[in-house]
């Protein structure tokens, strides 16, 4: 017999059975709401014209190879990654106060710091990793596959389709002291909301005061308001604020280079006596860590990365791709806003348009999102969570149409 005889049936993954029966739906009025991906107005991927460039460069570069990159990573990327995410002229940068490794995309990112977490992060009375209630799913199988215990706090609010503020700032206040908070530093997966500065300024001082960890995942800096600075803004002002923290950073969606699985874990460390060779220290295990679990990082997107990232005139052509991509799906906000508006579809939406960065939570229920698939052949997940990027000027009348119908 087989030592796994007694090993049960896995679910599939929602998101990939979503992408399996859009595939499988031979309707040619078939909409796919269900990506993560950024689609461009034909409904096609879309290979950023600096990636294209940088693609060259580094093609016609005489010393391209293959070999292997050491085990944190490529230098010239995570240096130009912490500057990304913590600013040009970051204190914690000057003061070597972070310690940067180049990990499998935002995924090994989070993994790696989970399993940082797991392994050294005081555990005296087992405080547990807080998750927005909802978050992006894979959250939670990355933080208890290190057995780290989960809590959740409430982020979304169904009546206004926006923050449950109450809930958020009672549950923060009331967590444990040492408990770790998994925080979406913008365009908020799956629900498109996101903290203003003010509420972040009070988050920070909950924290603050109840001696919570912040760990960022930043998987849409750049392409949820096609302003790099802005879109870091919160992980910025908590480095300010002096705290001690964690930063999972992705390049899939800003770069379109999901399958390269180019991203960034950082530490950073308080200011203080002591921080730049405790930053060393943590650096030190970290790197036994990715050692053992991937041994170095993949090297391609990598190089794609980091060659825009250290070039100043890609870096322009980067921000305005990034324009490009945010600019078109907030282009999509309005376009379906403004058609159930005109279609006096039942309910308000006006979240719709508030909402940021590729998904947007449209408050259908269940039934009707089923309802919208059956009859519509429009795929999105059970949550009523929306990509924007599926929507184009072709589809997005057809879809605002079909939500009017399911809603009545
Ligand atoms: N974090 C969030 C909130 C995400 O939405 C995603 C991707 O969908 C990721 C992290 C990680 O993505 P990747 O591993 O492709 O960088």
């Amino acid at each position: 017999a087989s030592a796994f005889e007694s090993i049960s049936m896995a679910p599939t993954d929602p998101l990939f059975g979503l992408m399996a029966a859009f595939r499988a739906d031979p309707s040619d009025k078939k909409v796919d709401l269900g990506i993560g991906a950024y689609r461009d107005d034909n409904a096609k991927p879309w290979i950023l014209p600096v990636v294209k460039k940088a693609e060259e460069i580094i093609r016609s570069d005489p010393s391209n190879n293959h070999e292997y990159l050491p085990i944190a990573g490529l230098a010239s990327l995570t240096s130009a990654a912490a500057k990304l995410v913590f600013g040009g002229d970051s204190p914690a940068i000057q003061e070597k106060r972070v310690a940067s490794f180049q990990t499998i995309s935002g995924t090994g990112a989070l993994h790696l710091g989970a399993l940082f977490l797991a392994k050294f992060y005081p555990r005296g009375s087992n405080p547990p990793v807080y998750l927005s209630n909802p978050t992006w799913a894979n959250h939670h199988q990355i933080f208890q596959n290190v057995g780290l215990p989960i809590a959740q706090y409430p982020y979304f609010a169904k009546e206004t389709c926006g923050l449950d503020w109450n809930g958020l700032t009672s549950t923060l206040q009331s967590a444990e002291p040492g408990s770790i908070i998994l925080l979406h530093a913008c365009a908020h997966n799956p629900t498109g909301v996101d903290p203003t500065q003010a509420q972040w300024k009070e988050i920070a001082e909950i924290m603050k005061a109840r001696k919570l960890f912040p760990f960022f995942d930043t998987a849409y800096q750049g392409f949820a308001s096609g302003d790099l600075a802005k879109d870091a803004w919160a992980i910025q002002y908590f480095v300010e604020q002096g705290f001690e923290l964690c930063v999972a950073e992705s390049f899939a969606k800003n770069f379109g280079i999901y399958g390269q699985r180019a991203g960034c874990f950082h530490y950073v460390a308080a200011p203080g006596a002591g921080a730049e060779e405790l930053t060393k220290r943590v650096g030190s295990q970290l790197a036994i860590l990715n050692r053992s679990e991937i041994s170095n990082p993949p090297i391609y997107g990598a190089k794609i990365a980091s060659t825009v990232l250290n070039d100043p005139q890609l870096f322009k052509e980067w921000e305005q791709d990034l324009r490009t991509m945010s600019g078109r799906i907030i282009a999509m906000r309005k376009a379906l806003y403004e058609k159930l508006v005109e279609l006096k579809t039942p309910g308000t939406w006006d979240h719709i348009t508030s909402q940021i960065g590729m998904f947007s939570f449209t408050g259908l229920s269940e039934p009707q999102v089923l309802k919208i698939r059956e009859e519509f052949h429009i795929y999105m997940t059970k949550n009523g969570r929306i990509s924007m990027a599926g929507l184009n000027s072709k589809n997005v009348d057809y879809v605002a149409s079909a939500i009017d119908k399911v809603v009545r």
